[in-house]
């Protein structure tokens, strides 16, 4: 057989299996496998493949059709101008993750600056921010010792690692020292609620990390935390920009909003009475509601000097 009767053979079989995309999946799984583009394996279509790689391949595909993620199986992912790798344990970057990422931007002119980010998985958000605006360093944590392992990788690979610091620790944990340091806090935290694994994708579910998904009861756990620590962490006029569910992101509001301004009270009260200004919700590109912006207007570790 050559690669493009391999091709059809398995597009044929996740179609069966009711894979969406089948045609591409087989010729993503093929290019990587092969380490050559996916125009090449056109080109290059009376090229046999070996019995190992047919063995590879036939393997690969039965992964996939039995709803292993695609990015996983090929170990890359494309997020914005990077490609990283991914690695079973770590979640896979969103497009979702995207616009958190170009908010962000949107609000941090270019020029020195210090920006955290709070479980940072594969490093997807704090290595964007590097790449695209060079005055940035970064510092990205995660509680996963193989998420900090593959964001110090990817860090590398994508040339970046100068500017950018991964810790291993729970949230600020292992930012000892650092408040009032950060010009902007970001974070795709686990938002998931419990309840919800239920109805979730057999394919998010059950082969993406649970810790990265899922935040208790209401899905807030970890926002309602991070909501807490940050202003000891941010610079006045520092930014705090969160992903959110779209079913909750009018519970996060309620979180940021000094009390009194808001019909529902506060769910917590803010450390050190910190107070939030320019809180704005922000649509994705489907219209849903799934950022939350908020600048840190004074309070935390007490203001900063004039
Ligand atoms: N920050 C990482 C990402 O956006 C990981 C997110 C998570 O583990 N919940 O991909």
């Amino acid at each position: 057989m050559n690669l493009v009767e391999y091709l059809k053979k398995a597009t044929d079989y996740l179609e069966r299996h009711d894979i969406a995309s089948p045609r591409l999946n087989a010729e993503l799984l093929l290019s990587s496998m092969l380490g050559i583009s996916r125009l090449d394996v056109y080109t290059g279509f009376e090229r046999a493949l070996t019995e190992v790689e047919s063995r590879e391949y036939r393997e690969l595909i039965v992964k996939r059709a039995a709803g292993a993620p695609l990015q996983y199986l090929t170990g890359e992912v494309g997020f914005r101008t990077l490609v990283l790798e991914v690695t079973p344990g770590v979640f896979i970057p969103r497009p979702e993750t995207e616009v958190l990422v170009e908010k962000a931007l949107e609000v941090l002119p270019n020029g020195e600056m210090d920006i955290l980010d709070l479980g940072c998985g594969s490093g997807c958000i704090a290595l964007s921010i590097a790449r695209e605006r060079t005055g940035a360093r970064v510092t990205a944590v995660d509680c996963e010792r193989t998420a900090v392992e593959l964001s110090l990788r990817n860090a590398e690979r994508t040339g970046l690692a100068e500017r950018t610091t991964v810790l291993e620790g729970d949230l600020f944990e292992p930012l000892d020292g650092a408040a009032r340091s950060f010009d902007a806090i970001i974070s795709n935290p686990p938002y998931v609620p419990d309840g919800a694994a239920e109805s979730m994708m057999p394919e998010v579910r059950d082969y993406e990390p649970t810790r990265a998904l899922f935040a208790g009861p209401d899905g807030l756990d970890v926002i309602k935390r991070i909501v807490a620590g940050a202003p000891e962490y941010l610079t006045v006029g520092g930014w705090l920009l969160l992903e959110v569910d779209e079913s909750h992101a009018d519970k996060v509001v309620e979180l940021l909003e000094p009390s009194g301004d808001s019909a529902t009270p506060r769910m917590e009260p803010a450390r050190d009475g910190a107070r939030w200004s320019d809180i704005e919700v922000c649509d994705d590109l489907a219209g849903r509601p799934r950022v939350v912006k908020a600048r840190l207007a004074s309070g935390g570790g007490g203001d900063a000097p004039d």
